[in-house]
């Protein structure tokens, strides 16, 4: 499966089964995309692969850790390192041709949503961050009925 950045000059390719989805409705991510909230998942590093473009990244990085990398030229948000064994991907990027069964089954930092904001209440739904993120990946990367 592949992905682009708007202007395509970062491209990647994500290798075999598409994780499970999550939104994060935390205030960094909503700037960071603009939105009510953002749509991502994580796989491992040995499932993703970049194609081109990664000189043209850019990285801001607030003091707690948050960390926001986009395309320079676009201003999109790119796929970025979670801890060393695992990639952050912002899956808006992910081409819809490549299309597979997984969809959004998890959504974090509903405390700090938009009041605007009506998140489905059906999901596996956190306060806030995970507290064991292993454990939240590894529901991730669960098969899906
Ligand atoms: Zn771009
Ligand atoms: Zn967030």
């Amino acid at each position: 499966m592949e992905g682009r950045c708007n202007c395509g000059a970062v491209r990647f390719i994500i290798h075999g089964q598409l994780p499970a989805m999550y939104q994060c409705h935390c205030t960094l991510c909503r700037r960071q995309g603009g939105a009510g909230s953002n749509a991502a998942t994580i796989v491992e590093l040995e499932a993703f692969s970049w194609k081109q473009g990664q000189e043209a990244i850019n990285t801001w990085t607030k003091a707690s850790g948050f960390n926001a990398h986009f395309c320079s030229n676009c201003g999109s948000p790119v796929p970025n390192p979670l801890g060393d064994r695992y990639m952050w991907i912002p899956v808006g990027l992910l081409e819809e041709s490549d299309r597979g069964d997984t969809r959004i089954v998890a959504q974090l930092w509903l405390d700090a949503k938009a009041h605007w904001d009506q998140p489905p209440e059906s999901l596996r739904n956190y306060p806030a961050m995970p507290e064991d993120l292993e454990e939240f990946i590894h529901f991730l990367h669960q098969p899906q009925d």
